[in-house]
C-alpha cells in the first residue's frame, strides 16, 4: 500500500455518477418541458410502474420527499393523537418527526450494537395499550431483523411501518426491503443510493386499499378534483424528478455492486494493515444484503481520527451526533442520558466513510493508509 501519496477522496461525488448519463439526463428532462406536464402525471405513473416491478411489491405510490412518503403513511393508518409509535432512537430525523407531527407520541427501543438497528429483543416490553405502530428503520442499507418484529407486530395487531428510505435494494431473507412490513417509505434525496435532482420519495405497500388510501391523502385526500373525502396534503411528485429517477433507476443494481465491492475491498485493506482490532467493519449478518447507503465503523477518539482523516482529504460524516431522545424537541418526551446506551455510545463513536460506486481503487487504499495513520 502507498503511503504519503495524497489521493483526495470525499464522501460522496455526485458528479461521477452525473458525467456518464448527462445526455440521457437532459434529453429526458426535455421530454417533460416539451410535453408541459409538471406534476404526477405519465411520467410518474410510467415510474411508480418501473419501481414496482424493480423492487418486487404491488403498490408504489411516487410523492414529494422519504419525509413525506412517512407523513402520508402514518396518516393514512389513522395514527394520530394519544396513540404511540415504536422506533429506534438512532436514525436521520424524519422518523421521529414525523411521528410528532400527526400529534402521535414517538416511544423508542434501543438498537442492537452490531447492527445499529431497533433490537426486537427490547421491543415486546415496550409495547402498550397505546401502541399503534411500529417503524423499524433499515438504517446505512442494513435491513433491520423483520421476523421477529413482525411477529411481535402480529401479536400486538398493529402495522409495521418500514422506513426504507437508506435501503434501497436491500434483502432480507431474499425478500427486499419496503416489502417485507405492511407498508415502506423510501427516499430519493439526491445523495441516497437511487437520487433525484431535488426532493422525491416513495411509498410501497401490497395492500392495495392502503395504497389507494395513500394515493387519495397524496392529493389532499380529493376523488374527483374538488372532492375531499379525506384531509390530505400536497404531497405529490413533479414529472421532472420522475423522469431522472426513470433515466437511473435501470443502472442501481450495478451501482449496488461496486457499493458491496467496496465494502469488501475495505475489509480486506484494513485487514493487510492490521486494522481490524481498531476499526469496527459493518456487519451484514448471513441472510442479508447490505446495501452500503453509508459505510459506517466505528473507532476510538473518533473526533481526533475525523479530523486527522479530513487533513488528508478524506471525507468522513456522523450519521447521527445526537439520539432522538436526547435532542431538544424532544425533552418533553421525558428520557435522558443513559435511556438507550447502545445508540448513544453509536452516536459517539461511529464514522461513515467514502463508499460511493465510481471510488477509484486508489482512493479506496488512500482511505484505509489514512485511517491507519489516523488510528495508530
Ligand atoms: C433520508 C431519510 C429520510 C427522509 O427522506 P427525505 O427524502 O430527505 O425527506 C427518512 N428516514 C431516513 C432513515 C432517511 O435516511
Amino acid at each position: 500500500m502507498k503511503t504519503g501519496a495524497r489521493v483526495p477522496v470525499p464522501l460522496l461525488d455526485l458528479e461521477a455518477q452525473y458525467r456518464p448519463l448527462r445526455d440521457q439526463l437532459l434529453s429526458a428532462i426535455a421530454r417533460v418541458c416539451d410535453s408541459q406536464q409538471f406534476i404526477l402525471g405519465r411520467e410518474v405513473e410510467a415510474l411508480e410502474r418501473e419501481l414496482a416491478d424493480a423492487l418486487e411489491v404491488r403498490e408504489a405510490v411516487a410523492v414529494s420527499s422519504g419525509t413525506d412518503a412517512l407523513l402520508v403513511i402514518l396518516m393514512a393508518l389513522g395514527i394520530g393523537p394519544g396513540d404511540e409509535v415504536l422506533t429506534t432512537p438512532y436514525s436521520f430525523f424524519a422518523t421521529a418527526g414525523c411521528i410528532s407531527r400527526v400529534g402521535a407520541t414517538p416511544r423508542f427501543v434501543d438498537i442492537d450494537p452490531l447492527t445499529y438497528n431497533l433490537d426486537p429483543s427490547h421491543l415486546r416490553a415496550a409495547i402498550t395499550a397505546r401502541t399503534k405502530a411500529i417503524v423499524p428503520v433499515h438504517l446505512y442499507g442494513l435491513c433491520a431483523d423483520m421476523d421477529p418484529i413482525l411477529e411481535i407486530a402480529a401479536d400486538a395487531r398493529v402495522p409495521v411501518i418500514e422506513d426504507a428510505c437508506q435501503a434501497i435494494g436491500a434483502r432480507y431473507k431474499g425478500r427486499q426491503a419496503g416489502t417485507i412490513g405492511t407498508i415502506a417509505c423510501f427516499s430519493f434525496f439526491p445523495t441516497k443510493n437511487l437520487g433525484a435532482f431535488g426532493d422525491a420519495g416513495l411509498v410501497t405497500t401490497n395492500d392495495g386499499r392502503l395504497a389507494h388510501e395513500v394515493r387519495l391523502r397524496r392529493n389532499h385526500g380529493a376523488e374527483p378534483k374538488y372532492y375531499h373525502h379525506r384531509i390530505g396534503g400536497n404531497f405529490r411528485l413533479d414529472a421532472i424528478q420522475a423522469a431522472v429517477l426513470r433515466v437511473k433507476l435501470p443502472y442501481l443494481s450495478q451501482w449496488t455492486d461496486a457499493r458491496r465491492a467496496n465494502a469488501a475491498r475495505y475489509e480486506e485493506l484494513f485487514a493487510e494493515a492490521g486494522l481490524l482490532d481498531r476499526v469496527t467493519v459493518p456487519f451484514e449478518p448471513p441472510g442479508f444484503e447490505h446495501i452500503y447507503h453509508q459505510y459506517v465503523v466505528r473507532v476510538g477518539d473518533r473526533n481526533r481520527v475525523r479530523k486527522k482523516l479530513a487533513e488528508q482529504g478524506i471525507g468522513t460524516e456522523i450519521y447521527y451526533p445526537v439520539p432522538f431522545h436526547l435532542q431538544k424537541c424532544f425533552a418533553d418526551l421525558g428520557y435522558g442520558r443513559g435511556d438507550f446506551s447502545h445508540a448513544e455510545r453509536a452516536a459517539g463513536t461511529t464514522l461513515a466513510l467514502p463508499v460511493f460506486g465510481e471510488l477509484t481503487p486508489e482512493q479506496l487504499a488512500a482511505v484505509a493508509s489514512a485511517l491507519a495513520e489516523a488510528t495508530r
